[in-house]
């Protein structure tokens, strides 16, 4: 199996994230496992979502289908947490500045 090793530092707002036991990954679902892990927004653009132009050739939203996605622990104790690109950039800590 590849892995992938991306280096990142949290910042304390890490405190703040609902690690959930997975969720159904389905774009814009409500359902709380299934939502942003910071913000608990629901993450993409749902099939029936009327508030969304079917046309749209890409914005924040649709960007959002493909969500940031976090892993912690092994097996069947592992949690995941998937955030908006902009929640999740909330969460790194900023180098060089502040
Ligand atoms: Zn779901
Ligand atoms: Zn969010
Ligand atoms: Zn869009």
């Amino acid at each position: 199996m590849e892995r992938v090793t991306v280096s990142f530092t949290l910042n304390e707002r890490a405190a703040e994230i609902r690690w959930s036991s997975g969720s159904c990954g389905n774009s814009g679902c409500k359902d709380p496992e299934c939502c942003c892990a910071l913000c608990a927004q629901p993450l993409g653009v749902a099939e029936d979502d009327h508030t969304h132009d079917p046309e749209c050739e890409g914005c924040e939203r649709c960007e959002d289908n493909v969500p940031i996605i976090l892993f912690r622990g092994e097996g069947k104790e592992s949690k995941q947490a998937a955030f908006h690109a902009k929640c999740f950039s909330k969460l790194l800590v900023k180098h060089g500045q502040g």
